[in-house]
């Protein structure tokens, strides 16, 4: 595998060393602070239970897609902003080359904490490559590549894009992942219990969302580190329920698409965030239906942990029940 690693100054690349790119993307991220919607280092916090809501009122504001009945999947992908060159002009920090296939890391404009980056298919790429599902066992690959070169504060998250009534929370149709932080969570021990207990081989991963997409069922990937280092995978299905209340639509489409993973959700709504704190139960109860109702059912698991051997440990997160 053939790895390099660039900045980006105004567009253009420049080759750097590879262990120097957790410094260019701090640096960038310092540098280019007055871009951002709004400031992650004002925003405000709220415990409940397991978790923290982190409320990011900027959020509100980015560019959403208008919602669609029974949204499929595979949407081809359109031009979009990270097609332009402008912007990877203005936001672009860094690019990363596997193999050939190019990604762009942009600053994220609309930061889920800090920094935040997102790490986007450069736009040269084939078309049908493009859209925001993944395509093969080679995304995986690559994004666990680039996980391990970024700090390792810092995780990856991939949003499919929507399907039938489930939402992962992408708001762009284009091969795209976030990059956030966990540095204010040193040692928090469901960070490290997720990361022990989750997934398998990138194959394995895949043919897991293959069956996702096939139900047309909208997904999230988390990329994390282990203890020791390495990068692991969890394939999270988006859930069927249909929210009823305010706090169930805000967490169920607004929020970080794994929380019980990474332990703290994004609210950007004004209302529902001082909701949450006088409901936290409510909030909690919203999460723990999170993973109850989605198109997978026991015996596709059961047929497909059989097909891995039993070596795969992807079922548990989606019928271990939380709490
Ligand atoms: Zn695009």
């Amino acid at each position: 595998m053939i790895i390099k690693v660039y900045k980006s100054v105004d567009g253009r690349l420049m080759r750097l060393r590879k262990d120097s790119l957790p410094l260019q993307l701090y640096s960038a991220w310092e540098s280019r602070r007055h871009l951002l919607k709004g400031d992650p280092s004002t925003m405000q916090q709220a415990s409940f239970g397991r978790f923290t809501v982190n409320f990011c009122p900027w959020r509100a504001n980015r560019p959403q897609p208008a919602p669609r009945l029974n949204a499929n999947i595979r949407e081809p992908h359109q031009l979009c902003t990270f097609d332009k060159e402008a912007v990877i002009q203005q936001e672009g920090v860094a690019a990363l080359e596997i193999d050939g296939r190019l990604y762009h890391v942009l600053i994220n404009l609309n930061p889920v904490n800090d920094p935040s980056f997102i790490l986007t298919k450069a736009p040269d790429r084939p078309a049908d490559e493009l859209c925001q599902i993944i395509h093969s066992p080679v995304d995986i690959a690559d994004s666990m590549t680039m996980h391990q070169l970024f700090p390792p504060q810092l995780s990856f998250l991939f949003n499919s894009n929507p399907a039938g009534s489930t939402d992962a929370g992408a708001t762009i149709n284009h091969f795209h992942l976030q990059s956030f932080c966990f540095k204010d969570r040193p040692g928090d021990i469901r960070f490290q219990s997720a990361s022990t207990r989750v997934l398998g081989e990138k194959e394995d991963v895949y043919a897991y969302l293959k069956i996702l997409e096939e139900n047309n069922n909208a997904y999230n990937l988390l990329f994390l580190r282990t203890v020791f280092g390495a990068t692991q995978v969890a394939a999270i299905p988006r859930t069927l329920g249909i929210p009823t209340t305010p706090i169930q639509s805000q967490v169920l489409t607004e929020t970080i698409g794994a929380p019980f993973y990474v332990g703290f959700l994004s609210i950007s709504n004004q209302t529902i965030f001082q909701a949450m704190k006088r409901s936290p139960v409510e909030a909690e109860l919203v999460l723990a239906q999170w993973q109850r109702e989605t198109t997978v059912d026991k015996e596709t698991l059961a047929r497909f942990e059989r097909q891995y051997r039993g070596s795969l440990k992807l079922g548990e997160i989606f019928t271990k029940q939380p709490g």
